[in-house]
């Protein structure tokens, strides 16, 4: 199937990552905006000689799902420069990482704004330089020659290319493959929104004031309460939290996306980045002394080369559960569920003159039933979506063994799994927990993800079967009233070592 045909049959398999225009040896293919705002390969046949190599190098067209058996490593991070988190949107990671290739020499591209606050992808050489990159810009970012420009970059110095997940799927089908000299960050995303929509926006509050600075993410009332900061040229500033402001709403339930993103084929395990960054959101619940309202990055590890380079950051850094890490943050593994009134949202900006005035009757809506409806859509994705990969991370190993004890918080089940973990190689560590409603709670040691069991000696003794449990190690002074798990114990005829919480 051929990119026009594969549009043609759906819009949202097309991400606009601009990998088939880069690529094409003839310049024949542009990129057009259609009545969203949302640019759309468009073929010049006098100019195309039919090579097909648009084709080959689409990454929507040649998409493979992954079935990884293992959940990436995951940091929460702060920079320890205080001014450059501030800056930035969560913890300041993307600055860490991309001073190392600076300082080695190398070249850093991402989104920044133009002259007019519209935002196009584009190439950082100094620090003052990285300063346009820094920050997330809600919009999407047009591409133009970008990966032709790292292309060229990369036979003589190490290139740092930042973007969305599609962005950085297209570069690497435009290169080939991975490069030695490339480190490849992409953004958790939640979607991005039409730069037509943006520059509407802007040019509506710009039309009286001329536009200083944009601040998608601005901390002034901390970083879990975000402003749209906006500074005008005669001192006037408009700030607003992005879920109150006109953009920011449209943004935030769902209406402005561009429809791939709403079957986002790029997202964990899908990727082809190195390093995630977002915003570490939950930190309170699950790592609080990495928690200060001024910003936490979360970081998700996918290689080697990412790994040798977080290494080298001055990142303050802790290891967090993969589970922990995306449970507040749907959008690092599913595409997000889109407004119901989107469809009616566009076919209203696409036909009447006064765009602004469109925005504002739909941002001015009760939209408090649809964000929760979004967000309950988002979740179930997410469950499932975490239970295939568990289900294949399982597979891995060969000999899992289950501990029956009472940990009496998640710091105790934690201490409980690394010690198993540690002293058995390569086994998986289910912990089990009764709570008193029938049912029998299983933690797995590498997501954290809790699962329920039925307490009938026919399921648990199931569960034994499929998770391949070679052994039971059962707490000494275990309080498991339930006659069901004693029987079960006694029948399944694993072995069974008992072990006291001080042992540990
Ligand atoms: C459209 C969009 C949606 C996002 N959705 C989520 C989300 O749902 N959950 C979450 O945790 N995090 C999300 N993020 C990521 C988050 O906002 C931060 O960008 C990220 O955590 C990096 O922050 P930082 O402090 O390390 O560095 P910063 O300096 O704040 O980040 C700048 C980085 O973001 C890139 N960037 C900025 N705007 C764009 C753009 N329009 N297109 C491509 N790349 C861009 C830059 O190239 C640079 O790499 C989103 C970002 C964007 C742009
Ligand atoms: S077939 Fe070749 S020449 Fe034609 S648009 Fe595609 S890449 Fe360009
Ligand atoms: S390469 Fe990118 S922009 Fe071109 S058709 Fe494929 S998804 Fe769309
Ligand atoms: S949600 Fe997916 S398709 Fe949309 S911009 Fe992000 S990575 Fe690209």
């Amino acid at each position: 199937m051929k990119i026009e045909e594969m549009i043609s049959a759906n819009r949202a398999d097309c991400s606009g990552c601009e990998a088939c225009a880069n690529v094409c040896p003839k310049n024949a293919i542009e990129m057009r905006r259609d009545a969203e705002g949302f640019a759309y390969p468009t073929i010049n046949r006098e100019l195309c000689v039919s090579c097909g190599k648009c084709d080959a190098t689409c990454p929507a067209l040649n998409f493979t799902k992954k079935f990884p058996d293992t959940f990436p490593k995951v940091f929460a991070a702060i920079n320890p420069d205080e001014k450059i988190r501030r800056h930035s949107s969560s913890g300041g990671a993307f600055t860490a990482l991309s001073e190392l290739v600076l300082q080695s020499g190398g070249v850093v591209f991402g989104a920044g704004f133009d002259e007019n606050f519209h935002v196009k992808h584009t190439a950082a050489h100094t620090h003052d330089e990285l300063e346009n990159l820094r920050g997330s810009k809600y919009v999407q970012s047009k591409i133009d020659d970008v990966y032709r420009r790292v292309r060229d970059m990369l036979k003589s110095t190490s290139v740092l290319f930042s973007g969305t997940p599609c962005q950085c799927a297209g570069l690497k089908k435009f290169l080939g493959g991975d490069n030695e000299n490339l480190l490849t960050v992409d953004i958790i995303c939640h979607g991005t929104p039409s730069p037509a929509l943006w520059e509407n926006y802007i040019g509506e509050l710009g039309y009286a004031h001329e536009i200083r600075h944009v601040n998608f993410r601005s901390k002034r009332k901390g970083w879990a309460t975000s402003q749209l900061e906006i500074n005008f040229a005669d001192q006037g500033h408009s700030i607003c939290p992005v879920y109150k402001d006109i953009y920011g709403k449209l943004f935030l339930s769902g209406v402005s996306e561009r429809p791939s993103c709403h079957a986002c084929k790029f997202k964990f395990p899908n990727g082809q980045s190195d390093l995630t960054l977002g915003d570490a959101w939950g930190i309170q619940s699950f790592a609080p002394e990495m928690f200060d309202n001024r910003g936490t990055s979360v970081i998700f590890l996918h290689t080697p080369k990412g790994k040798a380079f977080l290494e080298l950051t001055t990142l303050k850094m802790r290891q967090v559960k993969f589970f922990d890490a995306v449970k507040s943050n749907p959008a690092m593994m599913v595409p997000l569920a889109a407004d119901v009134r989107r469809g009616n949202f566009f076919a209203h900006y696409s036909t009447i003159a006064d765009k602004f005035a469109v925005m504002q009757y739909y941002a001015q809506q009760d939209d408090s039933a649809i964000r929760k409806q979004v967000s309950e859509q988002n979740h179930r994705a997410l469950m499932q979506s975490l239970q295939e990969i568990a289900a294949n991370v399982r597979q891995k190993f060969e000999r899992n063994i289950l501990i029956l004890a009472t940990p009496r918080d998640e710091r105790e089940q934690k201490i409980l799994g690394e010690y198993f973990e540690q002293n058995i190689p390569n086994v998986g560590v289910y912990i089990m927990r009764p709570v008193g409603n029938g049912k029998i709670f299983c933690t797995e040691n590498f997501s954290s993800m809790d699962f329920a069991l039925n307490e009938t000696p026919d399921v648990l003794s199931a569960f034994a079967k499929q998770f391949r449990v070679a052994a039971i190690f059962v707490e000494r002074s275990i309080k498991f009233d339930s006659p069901v798990v004693v029987e079960w114990l006694k029948s399944c005829g694993l072995p069974i070592q008992t072990f006291t919480m001080s042992q540990k």
